[in-house]
């Protein structure tokens, strides 16, 4: 999975038993790319775990494990199964490029290799790297706001709803909706109600304090926070941040007119003890979200056993 907001410089591992092979890689590379180098295939899947680099350049014939059982090994472990390798090897017969191919290797270059043709192949497979990243990145990421989207909202939830119930450990969600916000955009228009929508989603990221909370927009001027490992009183606590922060936020519109919102929050904490369908665990929070609305907006609103206070 990326991780949302990402940006790294490019990197290749280097795979090769001779000092001198690697050497020369080295000099072709090591000005565009960070470099990895491993002198054997058990180091070299130990780095590409530890340090998922965005390319691998692979030797076939090493002593020990042989890059074609390297490549297999990598293929088996879900943080090293999408790296693309490149076989860079003295093995010239055809059975072997196929071999390597069939593995799946992106592609295959003979030694002796010259230094223009494997930068022009990297630099090759590296472009493709990075509209995947781009591709990935648009696809979890909410292009407005900046932050993540219903998409991978709905993974992570998934995931964390599953790991709640193996530790039987609390999980909380946070529904938040902007406050007449119709209202809103048929005063200032629909690009001030833009503005606004980014300026309320740093108030939302900064009232997250721990790695692995996370707030996504939920669609319109929705937003879902989730909260692993979290109990009532901690959940209480960051809707309060963010009601308040919201509620003190000055919004301006381009032609000096100072602005303002409110938010309106549901919460829903649950221990689950058994597997109980997620879709319930977000519409008992809405239905939190919907009672907050009722009670006159701007205001915190709970989930519990039945009930709403
Ligand atoms: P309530 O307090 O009950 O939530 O009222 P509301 O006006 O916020 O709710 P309603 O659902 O009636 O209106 C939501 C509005 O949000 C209508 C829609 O045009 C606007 N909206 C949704 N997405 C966007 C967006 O990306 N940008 C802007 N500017 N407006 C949006
Ligand atoms: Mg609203
Ligand atoms: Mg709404």
């Amino acid at each position: 999975m990326v991780n949302p907001g990402e940006q790294k410089r490019f990197s290749i591992l280097v795979v090769d038993d001779e000092t001198s092979n690697i050497d020369v890689l080295s000099h072709v590379l090591k000005e565009k790319y960070k470099l990895f180098v491993a002198k054997n295939g058990e180091g070299a899947i130990k780095i590409a775990r530890d340090n998922q680099p965005d390319l691998i350049l692979l030797d076939v014939i090493m002593p020990g494990m042989d890059g074609f059982e390297v490549l297999t090994q990598l293929r088996k472990s879900d943080v090293t199964a999408s790296i693309p390798v490149i076989f860079i090897t003295g093995q010239d017969s055809k059975e072997n490029e196929i071999k390597g191919l069939n593995l799946g290797a992106v592609d295959y270059i003979t030694k002796p290799f010259h230094n223009i043709i494997v930068d022009a192949r990297v630099r090759t497979h590296m472009k493709i790297v990075e509209q995947m990243r781009i591709i990935e990145r648009m696809s979890i990421m909410d292009e407005l706001t900046d932050l993540p989207n219903r998409r991978y909202f709905n993974d992570q939830l998934v995931r964390e709803w599953g790991r709640a119930i193996r530790e039987t450990s609390s999980i909380t969600l946070l529904i938040i909706d902007v406050d007449k916000f119709k209202v809103y955009n048929d005063t200032y228009g629909h690009p001030q109600g833009d503005a606004l929508l980014q300026a309320i989603s740093g108030v939302f990221k900064n009232a997250l304090k721990r790695p692995a909370d996370f707030v996504a927009r939920w669609g319109g001027e929705e937003f879902i926070m989730l909260m692993p490992h979290t109990d009532l009183d901690g959940a209480l606590e960051v809707a309060e941040r963010v009601r308040s922060g919201v509620e003190n936020l000055v919004i301006p519109c381009t032609d000096g007119t100072l602005t303002g919102t409110t938010v309106s929050i549901g919460i829903n904490c649950e221990r689950p003890i058994i597997s109980l369908p997620v879709a319930g665990f977000v519409s008992r929070a809405d239905k939190a979200l919907y009672a907050a609305k009722d009670a006159g907006r701007n205001r915190v609103c709970v989930y519990k056993e039945g009930q709403l206070y």
